[in-house]
This record gives C-alpha cells, sequence and structure tokens, in this order.
C-alpha cells in the first residue's frame, strides 16, 4: 500500500528510514528551511555540519556562568571551566578509537598540524622530506611547505607528492608503498589524509603507518574529512600523530575547537614543542613557575586555556556521538551511501561518474560526482542543486560532492536528488 501522492519508491524510501534505529537523531538537529517552508536535503555536513538543538542552551548556560558567577565559574559553574577540556576527553577519545589521555580538544585544525609538526617533523640533511598527496587540500599543504621552508630546506626537493595512479584519480595503497621504497630512507615524515576532500576516497592507516614506520618515517594525518565519518581506530593504527577539526561531520560549529591524537608512545616525549601554561603538569601550572614541565599525554601540547563558548557545542556534539556510538553509525553510513550509489548507478549512468572508489571500505560517506557534459555542465548542476534547496558544495576544477551522514540524512533525501538530477538532465536533453 502506497500512501496518497507517494510513488513505490517515495513509500519505500519512507518506510526503510522510518525502521533504521538511528533515525530520531535526526530530530536531534535542526535542519535548515527552504523558503517555502520545507526542509533541506542537507548534503554538505562534510563542510558544515548541522546545529543540534541543545547547542543553543549549551552556549546559553556558559554564558549566564558567565554573567552570574563570573571568574567563580571556573569552579563552580555548571560545567566548571577549569577541567572543562577533560569534559570533552572521554567521548573525544571513543570517537577516534584512542585512548583519553592520547587526545586533546584545541586550537583549528591548521594550528594544530603545524603544533605536531614543531615536535614530529624533525628534519635532517639525510632525512629531509615530507610526503604528502599531489592534490592535498590547500592548507595543509601551505603548512607543510612552510615547515620545510622554516627549517631550512627546499620544498622542489623535500616535498614528495604521491600522485594518483587509478583511473579513477584515486591512489592505490601499492603507490604509497612504491613511494616509501623509493624515496622512504629521504622521508622524515609521511602526512595523508584520513578520507581524502575532493575524492572522498578512504586511506587504510594502519598499512600506511605500518609501511612508513617500516622505512624508519613518523606518520601523522589529517582527519579533517574521516572523524565522525570512519570509525576509526587511532590508537591501534600506531599513527605518531593525526589532527581534525570539529566542524564538519562533528557538527560543532563554524571555527569549533580542533583535536589532536599524540599516540602513547610520545606521552612522555623529549621532542622540543612550542609549549604554553595549558599544556604545562597540570599539579604545578598555577605556582606560575619559569620552567616548563609537560603535563604527558597530549595534553601536554595545549597552550592557552580554552575557549569555553567553543567548547560547548562539542561536548553537546560528542555526546550525540556517545549515545549512537560511532560504529552503528558508520554501519548505517555504509548502506545509506550504498543506497544513493546504486540510485546514481541505475538511473544516472549517463549523466553522472562517481569519482569516489566502490569499496566500503575505501570511502567514507561522501560521493564525489562529476556531470560526463563537463564543468560547466557541472556547475550549472550544482547551482541548480542549491536553488531547490538540495544542497551540495562544489570543489574546483569539476566536483559535486554529496555526503549523506547518517546522524540526519535519510534515503528519501538521496532518493529526492536522484529524481531532480533525473528531471534536470531531461530538460537539458
Ligand atoms: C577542512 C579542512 C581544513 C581546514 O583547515 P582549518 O584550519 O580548520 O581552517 C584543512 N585541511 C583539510 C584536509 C580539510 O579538510
Amino acid at each position: 500500500m502506497t500512501k496518497p501522492g507517494l510513488d513505490a519508491d517515495e513509500a519505500r524510501a519512507l518506510a526503510e528510514d522510518a525502521a533504521d534505529a538511528l533515525a530520531p537523531f535526526r530530530d536531534e538537529f535542526q535542519i535548515p528551511k527552504n523558503p517555502d517552508g520545507s526542509e533541506q536535503a542537507y548534503f554538505t555536513g562534510n563542510s558544515l555540519g548541522l546545529m543540534p538543538r541543545a547547542t543553543r542552551a549549551a552556549v546559553a548556560a556558559e554564558l549566564e556562568d558567565w554573567e552570574t558567577l563570573a571568574v567563580e565559574a571556573h569552579f563552580r559553574g555548571k560545567h566548571p571551566w577549569m577541567p572543562y577540556h577533560a569534559f570533552v576527553r572521554e567521548d573525544l577519545a571513543a570517537l577516534v578509537g584512542a585512548q583519553p589521555s592520547e587526545v586533546v580538544a584545541m586550537n583549528s585544525l591548521t594550528a594544530n598540524l603545524h603544533f605536531m609538526m614543531v615536535s614530529f617533523y624533525r628534519p635532517t640533511r639525510e632525512r629531509p622530506a615530507i610526503l604528502i598527496e599531489k592534490h592535498a587540500f590547500p592548507s595543509d599543504r601551505y603548512a607543510v611547505e612552510s615547515q620545510v621552508r622554516f627549517h631550512g630546506y627546499d620544498p622542489a626537493t623535500a616535498l614528495i607528492e604521491l600522485e594518483g595512479d587509478q583511473p579513477d584519480g584515486t591512489i592505490s595503497d601499492a603507490a604509497i608503498e612504491r613511494a616509501l621504497d623509493e624515496h622512504g630512507a629521504r622521508i622524515a615524515l609521511v602526512m595523508l589524509p584520513g578520507v581524502q576532500y575532493r575524492t572522498g576516497q578512504a586511506f587504510d592507516l594502519r598499512k600506511i603507518t605500518e609501511a612508513a614506520h617500516g622505512k624508519g618515517c613518523i606518520v601523522g594525518f589529517d582527519l579533517a574529512h574521516a572523524a565522525g565519518n570512519l570509525a576509526l581506530q587511532l590508537h591501534d593504527s600506531g599513527c605518531d600523530f593525526a589532527v581534525w577539526c570539529s566542524y564538519k561531520y562533528l557538527n560543532s560549529g563554524p571555527g569549533a575547537v580542533a583535536g589532536a591524537f599524540v599516540h602513547e608512545r610520545h606521552a612522555r616525549t623529549e621532542r622540543p614543542r612550542f609549549a604554553g601554561w595549558w599544556g604545562h603538569d597540570q599539579e604545578s601550572r598555577f605556582r606560575m613557575g619559569p620552567d616548563f614541565s609537560a603535563t604527558p599525554g597530549a595534553e601536554g601540547w595545549q597552550l592557552s586555556n580554552p575557549p569555553i563558548l567553543a567548547l560547548a557545542p562539542l561536548r553537546v556534539s560528542l555526546a550525540i556521538f556517545r549515545r549512537a556510538g560511532m560504529d552503528a553509525l558508520r554501519a548505517k553510513s555504509i548502506v545509506l551511501t550504498g543506497y544513493f550509489e546504486t540510485l546514481l548507478r541505475e538511473r544516472l549512468d549517463r549523466v553522472l561518474e562517481i569519482a569516489t572508489p566502490r569499496e566500503p571500505e575505501r570511502r567514507g560517506c561522501q560521493l564525489s560526482l562529476r556531470v560526463r557534459g563537463g564543468r560547466d555542465d557541472g556547475r550549472a548542476l550544482f547551482d541548480h542543486l542549491n536553488a531547490i534547496g538540495i544542497v551540495v558544495d562544489w570543489r574546483e576544477p569539476d566536483v559535486i560532492r554529496a555526503a549523506p551522514t547518517p546522524l540526519y540524512n535519510r534515503r528519501i533525501d538521496c532518493l529526492r536528488f536522484v529524481r531532480e538530477v533525473e528531471a534536470w538532465a531531461r530538460r537539458r536533453g
């Protein structure tokens, strides 16, 4: 039986959405509306995640504590500000598969990448190089290149760039191994993404780490598109450090406080670091002595007392991930993106090419799409979709990214996307 006004496909999508155990989480988010009051089909949780309904009150509570308790809120606030970073520690660790002492919420992503490189990129004449991907996110490239120059080396020789070797432009494990075989002895640091932002390719962190450690390289990952998307096992991957932001899949708001992971083996490292008082041993921090002594673990890289108004949304968001469970979210994500992909392949194969790997273990929730007509058609479709409330984003030169996230996207969103593209393609002729 189909409801009046629904065809069989819609009825099935809605029924399957209703049967999804994680479906109620959608109600915990503010879904942006179109001018006619209908809800948008929001596919850009990989760029800026939606706002949880609980976030407004959580930020307001911190403002109230400031208003009424002022400096005393450090100790007597509803969530006392002094240990505030610790309120997110356990959930953050669970989210990325780390021990609590291995993670910290601080700064922003690119800043954390620099601070980690200060400790973990220590080039020598024999081993000056960083291995990155050729099409790295610009900020990562600027960070890495500026670090190379800062140490007095030349990026022309000390940046080794991995090129996509697959027909779809993705990078195979074999290509990474070849690069390590060829250049490993010169590589100080391997710096790769967890999920590539343009292609949506997911990398095998453990395999990369083992191969790179085998050549004596340090390994760091940028997990901007992996945190809250993949069920990460950072501790077991063995990587030395990782960084990520919290405004994409982690739904913690624009410019949210970022994250960093430092593997336990470096908890008491003697490596140099750029220090600040919040990274000082917590027992003696307020003795205000002149000599820095790092608190063990990732928290030892903190510089400043944390931005409470910005941490409140992260606390709210991580609690949602804790209740939903990253493994359950990932399981749903594989099914949802699989459904989306099947629809695209069955109905739009002549219109869209999928640039993201087919194997679920080689991608997260995002699918990167190219319009077969070329860049201008791609731009036209992108503009059309956004104009009708199907929110996707565009990455130069020719990619439309669509990320059905398991916390708030549904099959019916994917079906709507596909139908609107079908109608657009028919009109275009
Ligand atoms: C989103 C993203 C960034 C953004 O960096 P910010 O410091 O948060 O502005 C950097 N690198 C990658 C890979 C990203 O996906």
